[in-house]
């Protein structure tokens, strides 16, 4: 098997690498092995110093690896500095505050009683191509400072990436070893999980994946995160600020060309304010510039892969035939590459793909609510459980929406993002566990109860 380096703007192959035959994995793996050994006595000072040594890196050479991630998967260039600088900043996050959230945590008893928590081992990292430097980020920075090591398994299409994150980390001066790319594919996770040397797994991507990850996972008995795709609403309530709506909710559609987990997919407002803000939506949706994600002024650059352009054509085409209407777009874009145009789609079935599947690129739907309570059913109204983003006022409609609605993220009056100290992940199809903040601190690690009589 070989893994292809892909340029979606234009379809040019980038580069090729061979997968790793079982007896390069076998060595890899040895060598993580006994890295960690060394690794899990370091220090927290060894550990964050190693975090911001690859936070100077990744700053002083962002245009580098922003520009590869334009190559490889066509994130808007702008986009990509911002992430590489979100990889920088949450490496210095966790150099700052990993020795205070993994620190000793007394407990009251009439002993000597406390947690620690202790290293697990070396973590399998399963991670999409979406963000293909931010998703490794979040967990290997957390991973370092508790002093696990860590072997990534990357997107096939993204292996310039996965080996570029590699040298990062090497030249950050981690201990060879420690943080180890490996070119493998999808059929060899299994494997790999059920190796002993392996102690825990973290996959983000899809609901397939996840069920593959987390069937291996528990047949060997190790501890598993799953971060999987989402659906998520994102509700206009009367009191909200319209204009700020729209304008928040075209950026959360359409960041990374609509291709994010936590993009707002579901639009769902109020009949009071609709008719407005579908206007105003539609209009500022046709009005995105499409085309080289190398251009500063492009907002929409192409669908990462080919499969990923068929799956969004047949999604809409499937929709529209099933009575779907589009008030804008609801086609391919007129450019070569995998270029989709931004579509607003609305009168949305609920058996069609467009409401009952994650739409992976810049297409919006548009649902009209009758009222609070409906809004909040239409939002449920899905297997996955991610983010939800609400644009209200109403401190009662706050308080309503924090309890009701299934998702692991509730925002107000703002998109959806992640932030290194907010514990991130998401609720139902969408997958357990969290990454970042504290709760991410502690995912992979062995809470040691100690009780000294006294
Ligand atoms: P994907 O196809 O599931 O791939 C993700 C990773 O899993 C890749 O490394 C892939 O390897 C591997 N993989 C796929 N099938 C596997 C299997 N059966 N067994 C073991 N490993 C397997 O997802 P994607 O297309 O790269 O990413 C998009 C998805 O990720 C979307 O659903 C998105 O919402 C989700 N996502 C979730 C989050 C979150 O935080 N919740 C963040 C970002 C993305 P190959 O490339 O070799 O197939």
């Amino acid at each position: 098997m070989a893994f292809k380096s892909i340029n979606p703007t234009d379809g040019t192959v980038l580069a090729t690498f061979n997968e790793l035959s079982p007896k390069e994995v076998e060595q890899k793996l040895e060598r993580a092995h006994t890295a960690f050994k060394e690794w899990r006595g370091s220090s927290f000072e060894d550990r964050a110093a190693a975090l911001r040594k690859a936070a100077e890196i990744l700053v002083s050479e962002k245009e580098v690896w922003a520009r590869l991630m334009t190559l490889e998967m066509g994130k808007p260039f702008k986009q990509g500095v911002a992430e590489v600088e979100k990889c920088a900043s949450t490496c210095r996050y966790f150099a700052d505050n990993g020795s205070r959230l993994l620190a000793d945590q007394p407990i009251a008893t009439e002993s000597d009683s406390k947690l620690r928590y202790l290293p697990l081992g070396i973590l399998l990292s399963v991670m999409p191509w979406n963000f293909p430097f931010w998703q490794v980020f979040r967990c290997l920075a957390p991973a370092v400072m508790a002093g696990n090591g860590m072997v990534l398994k990357h997107a096939s299409n993204v292996p310039q990436c996965a080996l570029g994150i590699e040298d990062i980390m090497q030249r950050s001066g981690l201990p060879e070893g420690v943080f180890t790319t490996l070119l493998i594919g999808s059929a060899k996770v299994a494997d790999v999980i059920r190796d002993p040397r392996i102690a825990a797994v973290t996959l983000t991507g899809s609901e397939g994946a996840g069920a593959s990850v987390g069937a291996a996972a528990g047949a060997a008995l190790k501890k598993c995160v799953l971060e999987l795709g989402g659906n998520d609403p994102f509700i206009v309530l009367p009191t909200a600020d319209l204009d700020k709506a729209v304008a928040t909710g075209v950026q959360a559609r359409t960041v990374n060309n609509g291709q994010s987990c936590v993009c707002a997919k579901r639009f769902i407002v109020h009949r009071e304010v609709y008719d407005a803000f579908e206007e105003k939506f539609t209009a500022a949706m046709a009005s995105l510039v499409v085309g080289d994600p190398m251009d500063d002024a492009t907002q929409i650059g192409p669908i990462a892969t080919e499969d990923g352009a068929q799956s969004i054509e047949r999604q809409v085409n499937e929709s529209i035939a099933g009575g779907a209407r589009a008030l804008t777009g609801g086609a391919p874009s007129s450019r070569n590459g995998n270029f989709y145009a931004p579509t607003v789609l609305a009168d949305v079935p609920s058996d069609v793909p467009a409401y009952c599947e994650e739409l992976f690129g810049p297409v919006a739907v548009l649902m009209r609510a009758e009222n609070f309570d409906h809004a909040i059913e239409l939002a449920n109204d899905t297997p996955f459980g991610l983010g939800s983003s609400v644009w209200t006022h109403d401190a009662l409609e706050q308080q309503r929406c924090m309890n009701e609605i299934e998702a692991g993220l509730t925002f107000f009056n703002a998109m959806v993002a992640s932030d290194p100290r907010l514990p991130f992940g998401g609720t139902k199809l969408s997958g357990y566990g969290r990454e970042l903040g504290e709760l991410g601190a502690r995912e992979f690690t062995n809470v040691k109860t100690i009780v000294t009589a006294t």
